[in-house]
């Protein structure tokens, strides 16, 4: 199938960017084009015009700090799976990068576009609601920081307004603290790698006990959900196989209204998130001590 016809830019700076989106009404930022041309072709999406930030410079770095670590939109799937900075701060987002599409989607595909393409099936979102992310964005009004928990709207919907470009994802370096760990997990389509379920944990230990937990669930609604009944039946207990299932029993309770298509039922995914949930809490468990 071909796209139907649009305009397409090619800015060199955020603000010439941010001044087209601004001007061409039904304008869409193309990052890696890995979401947005498929959808084009299938005439899901049929933007006026393209604003194509692949050339703008200062959008791909990792920069990692003592507390959190600063990633560029533009970094693709493939840089972050390969990131030293990364594997040592912060290392569940090289473990959710390597398994995400297969070797040409990492090539292309970068982060900020899956964050605002916000498709239930995607890796990323889940893993960024665990960590607590912040999204900076960038628009004609200036720069604001939205939290992960406020970034997901709906189906294929962020809190990013037409004119705003997401510039910088700043997760925390996990690893810098002591006895923290991370796991993500998620079972496969087997056709696109995308996840039918992907659960995401992060668990902080202080003397033997759970001390913090997040767990996040995705692929089962319309956007990923954190599980603080889960969350809080596990912390105060030491993490134990027992306290671990007893709390991934309770991740059945943040998934309201869950997905049902072709691949999964939704009892079937409800299932999938607590037997996940109980093995990426196992694994963040061990992971922190
Ligand atoms: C065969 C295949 C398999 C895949 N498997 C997986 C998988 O297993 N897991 C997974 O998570 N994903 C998967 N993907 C999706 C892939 O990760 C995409 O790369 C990603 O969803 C979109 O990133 P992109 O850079 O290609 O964005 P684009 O396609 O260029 O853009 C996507 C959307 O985000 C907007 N956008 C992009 N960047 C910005 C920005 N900086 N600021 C504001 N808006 C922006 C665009 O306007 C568009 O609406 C797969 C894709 C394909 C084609």
């Amino acid at each position: 199938m071909y796209t139907p016809t649009f305009d397409y830019y090619r800015p060199k700076t955020l603000d010439e960017a941010i001044a087209l989106l601004g001007k061409n009404k039904g304008a869409k930022v193309l990052a890696g084009g890995h979401s947005l041309l498929p959808a084009m072709k299938l005439r899901v999406a049929q933007p006026a015009a393209l604003v194509d930030i692949g050339r703008i410079k200062g959008l791909s770095a990792i920069k990692a700090g003592k507390k959190e670590v600063k990633i560029g939109a533009l970094t693709t799937h493939a840089a972050v799976a390969a990131s030293a900075e990364l594997a040592k701060a912060c290392p569940i987002l090289c473990e959710t990068a390597a398994m995400l599409g297969d070797t040409q989607v990492r090539n292309r595909g970068t982060m900020g576009g899956s964050l605002a393409h916000a498709d239930p099936a995607a890796d990323y979102p889940t893993v960024m609601i665990a960590l607590e992310a912040t999204m900076t964005a960038m628009g004609k009004k200036g720069e604001r920081d939205i939290s992960a928990g406020k970034f997901f709207k709906d189906l294929l919907t962020t809190a990013l307004k037409a004119d705003e470009i997401l510039t910088t994802i700043t997760v925390p370096a996990y690893r810098n603290f002591p006895n923290m760990g991370g796991c993500y997990l998620k079972h496969r389509h087997p056709a696109s790698s995308y996840a039918v379920v992907g659960v995401a944990a992060m668990v902080g230990l202080v003397d033997g006990k759970v001390g913090r937990v997040s767990l996040a669930v995705g692929g089962a609604t319309v956007n990923p959900v954190r599980c603080s009944a889960a969350e809080s039946a596990l912390v105060g207990s030491a993490p134990t196989d027992d306290a671990i299932a007893a709390a991934a029993a309770k991740v059945a309770e943040a998934i309201a209204n869950p997905m049902s298509d072709l691949y999964a039922t939704a009892d079937y995914r409800i299932r999938l998130a607590t037997v996940m949930a109980k093995r990426a809490l196992m694994t963040a468990a061990q992971r922190a001590m």
